[in-house]
């Protein structure tokens, strides 16, 4: 059976060594089921820990985890827009992310008929372009805290659009639009509560971003794509069973569109994974000006020199895939090394691409 393998002494050793070096309060972000990882098993192992306040993207995985950890705060981090959504923030106690005046007074009517008080924090929009309060608006947001008072505003935040090591310059324009929002709202007599602007490449490139907290995805799971002196370790492995061993004579085609020709005869072995469980697929190249274009060709063409083949580990060994990975099947060269039917095959797999019916496991 194919199981992605979730090892959970990485993804602690990722949260102490996040934890250490930014030196505030980590918040982690379970969206998309925990970036593969299964967000209520991945938030208990952080509760317990000692995390108390998590974030994820969608009202559901907001429920679904308010439910599992009861004693935690979970911060919603895209808006909301209808009432049937507010009931639902307010039901399941949320803490719901504030990004116009017109969501504010939805919330606040909300939480106001069910006699409670819903905790938000304010989303601020200093360039991401998708939601939140545009820093000229900071003065709305004030007026919302001041007289809507089944809101409780206990923090703010903003999400960095270019932090990916090279553009310096806009990150701190960012962070120098966030702080003027925060410092209306506090010359309006407004107490912003936990502000928190850095995503992982931030925390781990921006001692200055750092603020009151950081929220943080991808490092949880060693994934970044930023170089870094932290000790974070890959979270994440696909394991699968040699289905079976056999031999191939010389000049003998493998797998579809004969993409590869054996040279002399080779030991084989057939793996029941492939694009179906999410092996080996990748994000689609999404954007389409001139020099994204020539930035991924230069990316291919240098990859082609490096020999950046497709890899599995038996027993240890590295054994390289042979042939096009197909729907349900790969093709492994095992003729170097000793191994039969039943083995385990492992692939080093980032857990937000291996499809949702993989079983995960725990270790
Ligand atoms: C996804 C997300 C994060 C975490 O991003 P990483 O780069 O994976 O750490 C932080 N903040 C917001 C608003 C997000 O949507």
């Amino acid at each position: 059976m194919t199981t992605l393998v979730v090892q959970t002494d990485k993804l602690l050793n990722n949260l102490r060594a996040v934890q250490t070096a930014a030196g505030v309060p980590v918040i982690p972000v379970l969206k998309g089921n925990a970036y593969g990882l299964g967000d209520v098993a991945v938030g208990k192992l952080l509760f317990d820990a000692g995390v108390r306040l998590f974030a994820v993207s969608r009202i559901e995985e907001a429920e679904r985890l308010a439910a599992a950890l009861p004693q935690a705060e979970v911060l919603l981090l895209s808006p909301y827009s209808t009432e049937a959504e507010a009931r639902r923030i307010v039901a399941s106690g949320v803490t719901a992310a504030v990004g116009s005046y017109d969501s504010a007074v939805l919330l606040n009517g909300i939480a106001e008929q069910c006699k409670v008080r819903c905790r938000v924090h304010f989303l601020f929009d200093t360039g991401m372009g998708r939601f939140g309060f545009l820093p000229e608006e900071a003065e709305k947001a004030a007026q919302a805290a001041k007289y809507l008072k089944n809101i409780e505003v206990c923090g703010c935040f903003s999400h960095l659009s270019n932090c990916f090591g090279r553009d310096r310059k806009g990150v701190f324009h960012q962070l120098a639009l966030f702080t003027k929002c925060v410092e209306t709202l506090r010359r309006a007599e407004i107490e912003p509560g936990l502000v928190h602007l850095a995503n992982s490449n931030a925390a781990l490139l921006y001692p200055q971003l750092r603020l009151g907290a950081v929220r943080v995805g991808s490092a949880l799971l060693g994934r970044v794509g930023v170089k870094n002196r932290l000790p974070l370790k890959k979270v994440g492995r696909l394991e699968s069973e040699i289905c079976e061993v056999r031999w191939l004579p010389a000049k003998h085609n493998i797998g579809y569109g004969n993409t590869f020709r054996t040279r002399k005869p080779m030991r084989v072995a057939v793996v029941p994974v492939g694009y179906a469980d999410g092996l080996f697929v990748e994000r689609k190249k999404d954007t389409f000006r001139f020099r994204d274009t020539l930035r991924y060709g230069w990316q291919d063409f240098k990859r082609f020199f490096r020999k950046d083949r497709l890899f599995c580990e038996i027993g240890g060994k590295r054994a390289p895939v042979v042939g096009r990975v197909g729907m349900c099947t790969v093709v492994v060269d095992v003729s170097h090394l000793e191994c039969s039917a039943g083995d385990i095959v492992a692939f080093d797999a980032n857990p937000i691409l291996i499809n949702s019916n993989v079983q995960r496991s725990y270790i």
